[in-house]
């Protein structure tokens, strides 16, 4: 025991002096000023008191004042400085990878230390850290993760939840399972972090744990909207010419775009009439929502262009940044300005871009001071509203959007649409213009539309399927899911938790009595959504893990296949050479994943991508994502470690697509075959449509009766995304009950079926699905 002691100690001490060393040394001191002049700074011995006195303190301060980068490390360094920094354990969340990452990055920098000593990060599949990391970053999925293994997070002695103002899903979440941990934890500490003002209501989840605000200072800034902008910028709002996509889904069957486009000149009269007029409240309400749905489109690139054209002209120096809807607004945005002879002029225009998917190299652009006489203009999505504090901003644009996962729980199918950010968000946006200097934010749109926000947008608990999360909680081992959800902050309506618990019994993760099955148990270890890793282990036990592998990978990051506005026709033609009239979006996405590793090997990669309308970028994440899948397969025995036998099906095609059937199931639509149409129904009997960019939206008829489809979204109509043919006995095999419900009784009930079941080989399957099914079901 003392010889522990004496090693702790040792290296407590070591600690001590190399941060001693580097406060002391030239660099280290100049970061320290940096570091001092945060408004977090002054407060910070009171903050180090609060912490030390409480179980529980709520912090909230001005984005940027220093929340994140600062009280971490405040309590690791006077940790270290009292000699106990061998044994302290800091664990501080983030609601987003690359928060989690860039922050880590950055406090590593300001101590003079690489990634990995005192500070590292670990999110999804990715990481780094030491053994002598005592202040970890991890996204809040990381963390309940941990929870699920280590019930009272041993050796933690401090967690620090940020961002709670957001009201993530996993932020919620991870506050029940805190809050039932800390009586069981006395020397715990939980600080939770947020940006805006409604620490209230965080405190009083926690029987009234104290507050703290953190004062900041930011400078005026002027808001402005849509009728400001347009008298600005010269901008008419009346021809159709003007008017095009933004914040909409690009990819429209060609019937639809004649709908869209007679509805966008009604539209565009109500806009000008919502700007005339005084007040938004005098429409009704259905002229309300059509404009709130139909305004982004009337907004348009084209006034955006318009915009930073006039702040390049005619304002003063600054940065600017423009707040967009999603990664495929961005990148068409830029595509648009690169072609721009003002804003596309790199030795004027430094032009930068914001998401969640970007490259490292990418993000520390976005903080780069960019060469004198040229403005740095950066296009984000929400992320750069609270997360990421970019201090030269002096211009904001904001389009008013936010995409964000809404769910009905009625229709039980989640909705991906660009709606109305709150009135909090708004403000946020337009604080991020008064860093360094007074600002100007222009808002597109009016500013009656603004007055008829929400103050505070839906928690995520509220508004999305919760079919991971109640997954997640079965294995945490904490009784009845209903009764655990309604201890959260804003418990989610139990028809919600119902259709989750529905789903998860109906692909077989939980059993009758809602106890996790093997099955499930499996699916909690991988980091995917259920429906995805069930795919995997199904790929895995068939042995042809290799395509599932691809098809998985593929599905959780997003789609390789690109679609430039100009050249829909071309990008189409081109992923339909990859389909081999096999009717499979995921098979495409296969062939084209190794006609890109061939390529790969070959040197023509790049070619290869430009030929054929692909994102390297994607490909290269799909790549990584790959490796890290196959070896926490391998690490959960699932797959062998010999590549061969784990692929001796692959060749199989109807056995790839029974897989993909199985992993997307109960994800199915009926082709109904008209005179000179096709249509399609899902289970419910609703009417679904195809994406323009699917393989299967080429064909004139489809010689198979199901699509079996990953994602069913809601943009005015319900879209399926990617989708692959099924024939009847693949459905009842591999979809159906056999493979919904890997139960005993189950499989004795289907054994009748083997003989019906000749063709494709799927009675040699049937058996082996039955044998190595009921093997797992005894492990
Ligand atoms: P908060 O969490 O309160 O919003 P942060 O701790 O994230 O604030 O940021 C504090 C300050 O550190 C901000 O002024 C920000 O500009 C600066 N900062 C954060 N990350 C970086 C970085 N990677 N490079 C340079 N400056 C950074
Ligand atoms: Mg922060």
């Amino acid at each position: 025991h003392s010889v522990m002691e004496r090693i702790l100690q040792r290296r407590s001490l070591r600690m001590r002096n190399m941060q001693r060393a580097w406060q002391e040394s030239p660099e280290g001191r100049k970061m320290m000023d940096f570091r001092k002049s945060l408004p977090a700074f002054k407060e910070k011995e009171m903050l180090l008191q609060a912490i030390a006195r409480n179980q529980v303190i709520v912090i909230s301060g001005e984005t940027g004042c220093g929340k994140t980068t600062q009280l971490p490390q405040y309590i690791l360094e006077s940790e270290i400085e009292s000699g106990r920094g061998a044994s302290c354990s800091i664990i501080c969340t983030q609601p987003r990878r690359i928060s989690a990452m860039s922050v880590a990055d950055r406090v590593s920098a300001e101590r003079g230390e690489p990634l990995g000593e005192a500070v590292g990060y670990k999110v999804r599949l990715e990481g780094v850290k030491g053994k002598n990391t005592h202040l970890l970053f991890c996204t809040s999925g990381i963390l309940l993760r941990r929870l699920l293994s280590d019930h009272n997070l041993n050796g933690i002695t401090h967690v620090f939840v940020d961002e709670i103002h957001e009201r993530g899903m996993n932020e919620d979440f991870l506050l029940i399972v805190l809050k039932d941990l800390l009586p069981r934890r006395q020397d715990l500490r939980l600080i939770l972090m947020s940006a805006t003002l409604n620490a209230e209501l965080f405190s009083n989840y926690f029987g009234g744990a104290p507050t703290i605000h953190i004062p900041g200072f930011t400078y005026p800034v002027r808001a402005q909207f849509l009728e400001d902008v347009l008298e600005m910028t010269g901008y008419k709002l009346t021809s159709f010419n003007q008017i095009d996509d933004y914040g909409q889904e690009k990819m429209w069957k060609t019937q639809r775009q004649l709908v869209q486009r007679k509805r966008k000149n009604q539209i565009t009269t109500l806009v000008e009439d919502a700007l005339n007029k005084s007040s938004f409240e005098n429409y009704s309400s259905r002229a309300r929502d059509s404009l709130a749905h139909w305004m982004p489109d009337c907004i348009g690139f084209n006034l955006i262009e318009a915009v930073l054209c006039h702040i390049c002209r005619k304002e003063r120096p600054g940065a600017v940044l423009v707040f967009m809807t999603g990664w495929e607004d961005i990148s068409s945005l830029r595509d648009q300005l690169k072609a721009h002879p003002l804003l596309g002029d790199p030795n004027r225009v430094l032009l930068v871009t914001c998401h969640g998917s970007m490259a490292t190299s990418e993000q520390k652009l976005i903080f780069e001071k960019p060469p004198p006489n040229v403005r740095k203009i950066v296009l984000a999505t929400n992320m750069a509203e609270a997360s990421i504090t970019i201090n030269d901003i002096v211009f904001v644009v904001d389009c008013g959007k936010a995409k964000e996962t809404t769910y009905d729980a009625l229709n039980n199918t989640p909705c991906l649409l660009p709606s109305w950010i709150s009135k909090a968000s708004a403000r946020q946006r337009k604080g991020r213009a008064g860093r360094v200097q007074p600002g100007e934010c222009y808002h597109l749109y009016p500013r009656c539309v603004y007055e008829a926000f929400a103050e505070y947008q839906l928690p995520e608990l509220l508004r999305t399927p919760l079919n991971s999360l109640c997954l997640q909680i079965k294995s945490l081992q904490v009784g009845s899911i209903g009764e655990f959800l309604s201890a959260a902050l804003q418990p989610p309506e139990s028809l919600a938790v119902q259709n989750a618990i529905g789903f998860l019994k109906m692909i077989g993760a939980l059993d009758e009595k809602e106890n996790l099955t093997n099955l499930g148990t499996y699916l909690t270890m991988l980091p995917v959504d259920p429906k995805l890793g069930k795919m995997l282990i199904m790929g895995a036990i068939f042995h042809c893990f290799d395509p599932v592998l691809t098809i998985v990978s593929g599905l959780s990051v997003r789609d390789p296949f690109l679609l430039p506005q100009d050249k829909k026709d071309l990008a189409g033609t081109a992923k339909s050479r990859f389909s081999a009239k096999d009717y499979s979006d995921h098979m495409a996405l296969v062939r084209a994943y190794e006609g890109w590793k061939e390529a790969e090997r070959e040197g023509s990669a790049y070619e290869y991508c430009w030929r054929n309308f692909l994102s390297a970028q994607t490909l290269q994440a799909i790549h990584s994502l790959r490796k890290q899948f196959s070896f926490i397969l391998k690490d959960t025995g699932l797959v062998e470690e010999d590549a061969s036998n784990n692929n001796k099906l692959s060749h199989n095609q109807s056995l790839v697509r029974a897989i993909i059937c199985s992993g997307l199931y109960p994800g199915i639509a009926s082709v109904v075959h008209r005179e000179t149409s096709m249509s399609f129904k899902t289970m419910d009997d609703g009417q679904v449509f195809l994406y323009a960019n699917s393989v299967n939206a080429h064909y004139e008829t489809i010689p198979y009766p199901w699509l079996v489809f990953g994602e069913k979204v809601k943009v005015n109509t319900v879209f399926i995304r990617d989708s692959t043919g099924v024939s009847d006995s693949i459905l009842i095999l591999f979809g159906g009950a056999l493979a919904c419900g890997v139960q005993a009784g189950h499989l004795k009930m289907l054994d009748g079926y083997i003989d019906f079941f000749m063709d494709h080989n799927l009675a040699e399957c049937f058996l082996k699905l039955k044998e190595e099914l009921d093997k797992l079901l005894q492990k």
